[in-house]
């Protein structure tokens, strides 16, 4: 199927007014050498470039049961989430992952091997879970979870999940579990799916 997306679900471009370099107006187009249409500015000749965000995040795990955070910031407000975020720069994918974990569940966890990598190229974002093991059973979300909880896979709330990347990682776990193996998988998911 080479069908695209419609073009309502791609979210709008990240536009630039202004030269970070100069601070004049910026126009896009095609520069010289190229082939994609650019932020470019006309007075110091800068040109800035986009590129995909990296997502990094976790499926922690406790005995039988998986770690969820119930969102309290939009989008996807009071919908389930594994912990997940953008990627600050200066950090690797795994203190990203953990810091994540920490900032949202507050949870004690021994970060384990990389589990799923997903490209979302409609969200122009890839990303990437860390299998982990949950050390204790206290929490402590903070400010960008309503709450955080421990889930078996009869529990989990699999009609009221946040991101179809989380959902993709939880049915492949639950789907290697029985065989105690867990590889990493790569996934595309390229186009958004009405939730
Ligand atoms: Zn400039």
């Amino acid at each position: 199927m080479t069908m695209p997306a419609p073009s309502f679900y791609f979210p709008a471009p990240r536009t630039q007014k202004f030269c970070s370099q100069c601070g004049s107006s910026l126009t896009q187009r095609i520069p010289a050498d190229d082939s994609r249409i650019r932020d470019v500015c006309d007075n110091c000749g800068a040109i800035h470039y986009q590129n995909p965000r990296n997502v990094v995040g976790v499926l922690p795990v406790l005995g039988d049961k998986v770690l969820l955070c119930r969102r309290a910031i939009h989008p996807r407000y009071d919908k389930w989430t594994l912990p997940a975020g953008f990627m600050e720069l200066g950090e690797t994918t795994a203190q990203g992952a953990e810091r994540e974990t920490q900032e949202e569940a507050g949870a004690q966890i021994e970060l384990g091997p990389l589990y799923t990598v997903i490209d979302v190229p409609y969200a122009n974002q890839v990303h990437f879970f860390f299998l982990a093991k949950v050390l204790s059973t206290e929490l402590n979300p903070g400010p960008e979870s309503l709450e955080a909880g421990f889930f078996s896979k009869s529990e989990i709330p699999w009609d009221d999940l946040a991101f179809r990347t989380v959902s993709t990682t939880l049915e492949h776990y639950f789907n290697d579990q029985p065989s105690g193996r867990f590889p990493m998988r790569h996934y595309d998911i390229p186009w958004p799916v009405a939730h």
